[in-house]
């Protein structure tokens, strides 16, 4: 999709600091991140949401959590927080669907 940042991102029209590219993924550190670690993984292809998964693209979400599995375990990482917000009252500011992945400091539970 033309107007969307993420897609932008993941066609490198827009710069990131990638840790990962692939054909289906990208993996880039967070703007404003809120953890010592954290990044975000997304599907190349515009998916709006968790919300919008279904059998004709659920492998490539397969796919991005074996993507994060390997990117902290490369790093050391062993306690980690996988949070996908899915809609304005979640806090989805980005609507193209991304994984943060967010480490490195105890994380609250619940969220807020
Ligand atoms: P969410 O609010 O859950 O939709 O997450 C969107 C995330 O994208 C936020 O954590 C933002 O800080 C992050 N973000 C927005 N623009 C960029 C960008 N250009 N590069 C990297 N991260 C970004
Ligand atoms: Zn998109």
């Amino acid at each position: 999709m033309e107007d969307c940042l993420f897609c932008r991102i993941a066609s490198g029209e827009i710069p990131s600091s990638k840790l990962y590219e692939d054909d289906d993924l990208v993996a880039f550190y967070d703007i404003d991140p809120q953890a010592p670690v954290h990044f975000l993984v997304i599907p190349k292809q515009h998916i709006e949401s968790c919300g919008e998964v279904d059998g004709s693209n659920s492998a490539v979400i397969a796919k991005a959590f074996e993507l994060i599995s390997r990117l902290t375990k490369e790093r050391g990482i062993d306690s980690f927080r996988v949070v996908s917000n899915c809609g304005p009252d979640a806090g989805q500011s980005v609507p193209h669907l991304h994984f943060h992945v967010l480490a490195g400091r105890s994380l609250a539970w619940p969220p807020g």
